[in-house]
């Protein structure tokens, strides 16, 4: 019978955020896969755990996956944690998750602290609805392209960003975003935890005077009005056709075209449209 794969979240910042049930299996499986063993050593040391370890990274993910799910089949239990936070989060944990169902290996995840979450509870914007953005591309036709999707969501957004990388990113929001509320969730659970709400403007003049350090978390407000991208928002059916037929355009031509930018059926605008000429003949 197939091993288990434990989803284990590991502290943010505080270790005493560790929970009991990690700590557990931890002791319990035969090998724990973590991004960086270092790291992941100076954690066991701490709790005075011994086990083996081996590396999952984004670098070696394709060899290692295979191997690790080979270990799972053989019977053995392995974790799987981050540098920081719940694995498969922003990290290549994703990836061995999918593996491993393809492969019919039980996985379940032992909870914790995830940053985004903690930064969206702390930053008091509406909680009720949110998006979770992950990083911006390195790439700026990627970045504009990924904040053009989300430009019209009413709900709140939660992107994770390198310090190096903060004024850019404002920079960009701002431009395509427009004004908004943001709240900055810097260095979670750790003694310099800070949490900066202020509007995207301000933000940027903040940071480009006082140069960003350590982990950021970004929660920007949602979209207050929806942009008007089309022309014809505001017309009716009837003077939409009404606008391409003053255009020079046949009536049938005109409620085709009507029907398509508005992805509506034909005979519906083709109805709607005569529905009121015949009212305004009356
Ligand atoms: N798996 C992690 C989780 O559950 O949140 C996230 C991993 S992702 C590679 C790292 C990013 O998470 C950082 O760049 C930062 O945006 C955010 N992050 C992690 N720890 C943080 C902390 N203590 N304070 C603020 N942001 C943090």
């Amino acid at each position: 019978m197939s091993g288990t794969l434990y989803l284990c979240a590991t502290p943010i910042g505080n270790l005493g955020d560790i929970s009991a049930r990690c700590l557990e299996v931890f002791n319990e499986v035969d090998v724990i896969a973590c991004e960086d063993t270092r790291r992941t050593l100076q954690l066991l040391n701490h709790f005075g755990i011994k086990k083996q370890l081996t590396s999952y990274h984004e670098h070696n993910k394709a060899e290692k996956g295979a191997v690790i799910v080979n270990m799972l089949k053989d019977g053995k239990n392995a974790a799987l944690v981050s540098d920081a936070g719940t694995p498969a989060i922003s990290d290549p944990g994703e990836d061995l998750v999918r593996l491993c169902i393809e492969n019919d290996i039980t996985v379940t995840s032992v909870p914790g602290c995830v940053a985004a979450v903690n930064a969206l509870i702390l930053s008091g914007l509406p909680t009720c609805r949110f998006s979770f953005e992950g990083f911006l591309s390195v790439n700026k036709r990627h970045r504009f392209e990924h904040l053009e999707s989300v430009k019209n969501d009413t709900h709140t957004l939660i992107f994770y960003e390198a310090p190096h990388k903060l004024q850019r990113t404002l920079s960009d929001m701002l431009e395509i975003l427009g004004n908004r509320r943001i709240a900055l969730v810097r260095e979670l659970t750790k003694i310099h935890e800070e949490v900066v709400r202020t509007d995207l403007e301000k933000a940027q003049s903040l940071y480009a005077e006082n140069s960003p350090k350590g982990e950021f978390v970004i929660v920007l407000e949602g979209a207050t009005e929806v942009e008007t991208e089309n022309f014809w928002d505001n017309l009716s059916v009837s003077e939409h056709i009404d606008f391409y037929i003053n255009e020079g355009l046949k009536k049938t031509e005109a409620i085709k075209k009507v029907a398509k930018e508005r992805g509506l059926l034909r005979h519906d605008v083709y109805n709607e449209y005569h529905k009121i000429s015949e009212r305004d003949k009356q």
